[in-house]
């Protein structure tokens, strides 16, 4: 019963009366490979770390169509969810690349203002230029 393990002890469900070879109550996991799917079962909680080799079913096999059932909804559940991380994958890059785009934005407009004010001061110099060429050819002009 190896593979993905879950354990859902609650107090709504029955408690064993047994113990392992620790002396310990074993814990209520639930199999979820595709021989045994849902199909819960009890082992020493001690398993990851000195296991004593207490292990047993507390629930029937499943068997025909609620097996195939509960595999498909599994087999769907984990498409659904591959396809949700690369969608998240996808999110992050068009996040990362929206960021990239607003900070050149932000960017092209401070060089928007700078170049404005540059215009209005290149604006008033041309401006004196041109007060003082009218100035020099009226001046010219009365001789
Ligand atoms: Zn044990």
């Amino acid at each position: 019963m190896s593979g993905e393990l879950k354990s859902i002890t609650t107090f709504s469900e029955p408690q064993p009366v047994m113990h392992c070879k620790h002396g310990l109550c074993p814990e209520l996991y639930t199999s979820w490979e595709t021989d045994n799917p849902g199909r819960r079962f009890l082992r020493c909680q001690m398993w990851q770390r000195g296991d004593c080799g207490f292990c047993q079913w507390f629930d029937p096999e499943i068997v025909g169509r609620p097996k195939e059932l509960i595999n498909r909804l599994r087999s769907q559940k984990k498409a659904l969810e591959n396809r949700l991380k690369s969608q998240e994958a996808e999110h992050r890059v068009i996040s990362t690349r929206a960021c990239e785009l607003e900070q050149k934005l932000i960017d092209a407009n401070a060089k928007i203002k700078s170049l404005s004010i540059m215009n209005d001061v290149l604006t008033q110099k041309l401006k004196v230029v041109t007060d003082e060429q009218l100035r020099v050819i009226t001046i010219y002009w009365n001789l």
